[in-house]
C-alpha cells in the first residue's frame, strides 16, 4: 500500500486515509439555457450521443477513492481544492 498523492510506500502500521471526490454534475446553467434557446439542447444531445457509456456516466456523475498518508489528509483537510494560494471555502456544499 503506498499514499496515492505522492507515491510514497506506507509501512504496515502507518495511518492511512481515503480520500473521495464525486464530481456531479450541475445542470442549473445547462438547463436554464435550454429554456431560452433550443438550439442548446440539440447540442447536448449530439455531445451525449457523440460519448461511450463511460465517458457520458462520468460526465454525470464521477466517483474516485484514493489511499493517502496523514501528511496528504492534513494538507488535503487545509485545501481540498488545491488552489494556488492556499485559500479554501469554509464548508464544502452538499446538496
Ligand atoms: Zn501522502
Amino acid at each position: 500500500m503506498h499514499c496515492q498523492r505522492f507515491e510514497r510506500d506506507l509501512l504496515e502500521d502507518d495511518p492511512r486515509f481515503v480520500v473521495t471526490f464525486r464530481l456531479t454534475a450541475d445542470w442549473t446553467g445547462r438547463l436554464s439555457a435550454l429554456k431560452k434557446d433550443a438550439s442548446t439542447l440539440e447540442t447536448v444531445l449530439k455531445e451525449c450521443a457523440a460519448m461511450d457509456d463511460d465517458e457520458l456516466n462520468a460526465e454525470v456523475d464521477e466517483v474516485k477513492a484514493f489511499t493517502v498518508c496523514a501528511a496528504c489528509r492534513t494538507v488535503l483537510r487545509a485545501n481540498p481544492l488545491q488552489r494556488a494560494d492556499g485559500s479554501t471555502p469554509r464548508t464544502g456544499r452538499l446538496q
